[in-house]
């Protein structure tokens, strides 16, 4: 087997020298409409999207790569980097197609530059950065959470400050956003991701991958969600945080008290009972600790909106707890719609806009990052900048 990381890993190291040594012609241009084309590399979605600064997605293209990692029942980071290499050009291609417009009708490119799986990220961030070289257009580096974070904004027009549940495959956690780069972190999980509990309990039901589609799925037709006694980890606690590995573990110990059939299947009334009962505890939980964060995120800023954003933010049942738990606290709500909640290009198009209009833009040896979390003080942006602001 080929082992493409340490190539890649060679390739931005040269990069980054010969970066360096180039003068950076990138312009500031703020045109009558900004549009910016998003890069989103991180896991197994290949994407790419231009938005524009009316909070329009003038194309949104999305390439998943499940097919490719299905037979391991995850995802393999070295697959990835290669789908992402061989697919990234067409898919960047029929972003511009989509939208109408040559890359002359940019104004900047962005780039997930992290977290991430870190070959994927650097295909996304070198792929961009050789386009802003190539076509003088500014290169704006993207937190991929902060992608999710500020989705609400391109899709919901949600203003700062709001309190942020983020749940996706690598991450839980809530957060006041008081603006682009500005996240103060009020509790995370001790251990697993909801995401990530939700593709265990896919697992181990037998429901395959991705996880969590196929267990909200399999809740639907339920025939009794009560059926099996679940946990609810950390629920009442004082303070914000998660835990979902007792949750996890408590669906593997019903597994094992069951009587796999004569083909190592359950029953499809046991999974389906044990998947409903299991996406009923995790909302539980995310909507207890979520109340919790309301009611702090009341005391310091007088009231607000609750987002939701995420890959885990698609599942109906988690969005109707969520929206109760708003309703509860006195604060709105708002949840991108699912297909903006996944990982896409429009969510890193919309966050490099964000930052560009404030006035960011990155240096060309900006480095790749698999882990940066939203809290990092470097996100911050000036948004005192008069006229920045939209
Ligand atoms: P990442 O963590 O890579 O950024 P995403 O934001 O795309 O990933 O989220 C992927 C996660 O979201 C996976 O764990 C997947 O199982 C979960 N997910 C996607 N759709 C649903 C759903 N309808 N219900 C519950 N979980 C979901
Ligand atoms: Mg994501």
């Amino acid at each position: 087997m080929i082992l493409w990381s340490p190539t890649a890993i060679d390739l931005e190291k040269l990069y980054q020298s010969w970066a360096k040594s180039v003068a950076y012609p990138a312009r500031l241009r703020y045109s009558e409409t900004m549009r910016v084309l998003g890069i989103e590399t991180s896991c197994d979605e290949t994407a790419a999207a231009i938005v524009d600064d009316d909070r329009r997605v003038l194309s949104n293209v999305v390439l998943s790569q499940l097919d490719d990692h299905r037979p391991f029942g995850g995802v393999v980071p070295e697959i990835a980097a290669r789908a992402h290499l061989t697919h990234l050009d067409g898919i960047i291609e029929k972003a511009l197609t989509d939208a109408d417009i040559g890359f002359e009708g940019l104004d900047a490119v962005a780039a997930t530059t992290g977290p991430g799986l870190i070959g994927g990220v650097m295909v996304g961030a070198i792929t961009a950065k050789a386009i802003a070289l190539a076509r003088g257009l500014p290169f704006v580096a993207v937190n991929h959470l902060e992608g999710h974070a500020l989705t609400a904004r391109l899709t919901n027009a949600v203003e700062f400050p709001y309190l942020l549940l983020l749940v996706s495959g690598g991450h839980c956690q809530l957060l006041a956003v008081e603006g682009v780069g500005r996240y103060t972190r009020y509790g995370t999980t001790v251990d697993d991701a909801v995401g990530e509990a939700f593709d265990k309990t896919a697992k181990l039901l037998g429901l395959g991958f991705p996880g969590g589609p196929a267990v909200e799925r399999a809740a639907t037709q339920a025939s009794n969600p009560k059926a099996f006694d679940l946990p609810r980890p950390m629920a009442g606690k004082p303070h914000c945080d998660f835990s979902f590995s007792g949750l996890k573990s408590a669906v593997r110990r019903h597994c094992d008290a069951l009587q796999p059939r004569s083909d190592g299947t359950y029953a499809p009334e046991d999974v389906q009972n044990l998947a409903a009962g299991f996406q009923q505890a995790a909302a539980d939980v995310l909507a207890d600790r979520t109340r919790r964060a309301a009611d702090r995120f009341i005391k310091d800023y007088g009231s607000g909106v609750l987002v939701v954003a995420g890959g885990v933010a698609a599942n109906q049942t988690l969005r109707v707890a969520l929206e109760n738990a708003a309703n509860d606290a006195g604060m709105g709500f708002a949840a991108p719609p699912p297909g903006l909640c996944t990982d896409n290009g429009a969510m890193i198009a919309w966050a490099g806009l964000e930052r560009f209009r404030l006035g960011r833009q990155d240096p060309l040896d900006f480095k790749a990052r698999p882990r940066w979390p939203l809290d990092d003080p470097s996100l911050a942006v000036d948004d005192t900048i008069e006229g920045a602001s939209i």
